[in-house]
């Protein structure tokens, strides 16, 4: 028999790539929309913070095991052109996934400049609408909150494998109302849950847009460095991906400027932002934003047109500025590229939409409870526990996976009880390896307990399967045969 486990590469490249891929356009029986995973506000507290779980669990049963996950998170203030941007991500990747065919890519994008008149994707429709992210939301604050595009997008990443792109707005934030702490759980949330954090800005980053940055980030880079014995452990890798500040109405673009031009500048704005300061508090927030963040950079984009900001704008193509949408093809092409799209990484591991739900159940659940911004170590105990659930959940999947190829309700072979002790045991082995390589911080007696979890789930798996094998024994009949009838009678 093959005991042999079905690794994550045999997973990812299953056939029903193509199916999710046409899953990710042709949903047609429900039309996707922006759900909801956390709302602001209940009818006795006007700032409470609500999770809904079963809205997320919603987006991620889409997701087929196994499949790595990136997300893409837009945070920044109020009414500053996020969703309106998000919208256009889903136009992007709706025309990535549908047009998955190199030559009518080729025609899109112009490249080879060979003077033939060719479309950009951007040009194929006449409006975004407002089908999307409800970028017209107007000046109340109904869309307060943080926001999951309902359906997942299917794209291959550097390695070839199909992975899922999950898009994210963050609402509210910044403005008048919402408080400080909220603000910041926003904030820590969506910077907890993403792969691609882009901080939207209004003309240029501002000091208290890098103060609120590294407010949060120092807390977080705590959270998931800190072990439980509050001694700071420190990891090579930085804790978070990518932070990428989007400075809107870039007023510094010149209409004859070629866009390399225009990005090289950019980075050169970054790092005169982040340059050294020699004030110690300015210098402070500078690190504990660079501690953080794997990658840090800068975009710009210009001014969309008068038309845009109009109450009678209904996203039509014709109204908008050719610079911006030029400006937006090529950061649209940026962030969705294989270099810079990467699968969410926690701990160094790179997270499937299981485990990915699973961490932002707890960190969702963490913000809901408290009162005001959760302690570091708070933090920490969400990430581990929500660790140690996956690396649970993984032992027994890989465990039940094989045992009931080898032993399951489907099989039609029997198998010798000493045999399937040994398989059992192996098997038993090797998901207590997977669990020691995945629960790897955090407090030593928890994992202990977890792993103790998976022993004794293992042990009971194993009952189910002893049983199911004993009735395909082909003796099975003879041994009732053989009771004394006044012992079968008893
Ligand atoms: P959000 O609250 O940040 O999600 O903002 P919205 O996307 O709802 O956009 C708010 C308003 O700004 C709408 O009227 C948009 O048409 C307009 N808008 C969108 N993008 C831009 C931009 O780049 N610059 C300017 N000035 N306005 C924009």
């Amino acid at each position: 028999r093959d005991i042999s486990s079905k690794d994550e590469d045999d997973i990812t490249s299953d056939n029903n790539v193509d199916t999710a891929l046409s899953s990710s356009v042709a949903d047609n029986n429900v039309m996707p929309e922006p759900f909801q995973i956390v709302s602001i506000g209940s009818a006795d507290d006007k700032f409470a913070f609500t999770f809904h779980e079963d809205k997320l669990n919603l987006i991620m049963q889409k997701i087929p095991p196994g499949w790595k996950v990136a997300v893409v998170s837009v945070v920044g203030a109020f009414r500053t052109g996020k969703s309106f941007l998000l919208s256009w991500f889903l136009t992007y990747l709706h025309h990535l996934t549908t047009s998955n065919n190199e030559k009518e890519e080729a025609e899109l994008i112009d490249e080879d400049n060979d003077g033939v008149t060719k479309q950009k994707w951007f040009e194929t429709i006449d409006s975004i609408g407002n089908k999307g992210f409800h970028w017209r939301g107007g000046k109340e604050r109904n869309t307060t909150g943080i926001w999951m595009w309902s359906q997942p997008h299917f794209v291959r990443n550097d390695k070839g494998e199909t992975m899922a792109v999950l898009l994210v707005d963050s609402q509210g934030m910044f403005d008048n109302e919402t408080t400080m702490a909220l603000t910041t759980s926003i904030f820590g949330l969506s910077t907890l849950l993403s792969s691609y954090q882009i901080y939207n800005v209004d003309k240029r980053i501002q000091e208290d847009n890098l103060q609120q940055l590294a407010l949060f980030s120092e807390y977080a880079r705590l959270a998931v460095q800190a072990d439980s014995s509050e001694q700071e452990v420190v990891l090579d890798e930085k804790p978070f991906q990518t932070m990428e500040f989007l400075v809107r109405d870039w007023q510094h673009f010149e209409e004859e400027e070629d866009y390399d031009q225009m990005e090289k500048e950019m980075a050169d704005y970054l790092d005169q932002v982040i340059s050294e300061r020699e004030a110690k508090d300015l210098q402070e927030t500078r690190e504990q934003i660079m501690a953080c963040f794997q990658t840090i950079s800068c975009f710009g984009l210009s001014h969309p047109g008068l038309d845009v900001p109009k109450k009678n704008f209904q996203g039509e193509v014709a109204k908008i500025d050719d610079v911006f949408l030029n400006l937006l093809d090529r950061y649209c092409r940026r962030v969705f590229s294989v270099e810079n799209l990467k699968p969410k990484i926690i701990h160094g591991r790179e997270v499937t939409a299981v485990e990915l739900g699973a961490y932002i159940k707890a960190y969702a659940e963490m913000f809901a409870n408290g009162a005001s911004f959760p302690e570091a170590s708070t933090m920490l105990e969400a990430t581990s526990a929500a660790n140690n659930t996956n690396a649970v959940n993984m032992a027994i999947a890989q465990y039940k996976d094989t045992m009931s190829r080898i032993a399951g309700p489907k099989c039609n072979n029997y198998i010798r009880p000493k045999e399937l002790q040994d398989d059992h045991r192996q098997l038993m082995t090797k998901s207590l390896a997977l669990f020691d390589s995945v629960a790897t911080f955090g407090s030593k007696r928890a994992i202990e307990g977890c792993r103790q979890t998976v022993i004794d789930q293992l042990n009971d798996e194993f009952e189910v399967y002893a049983s199911l094998n004993a009735g395909r024994n082909p003796l099975a009949g003879f041994e009732t045969y053989a009771i004394p009838l006044s012992v079968a009678a008893a």
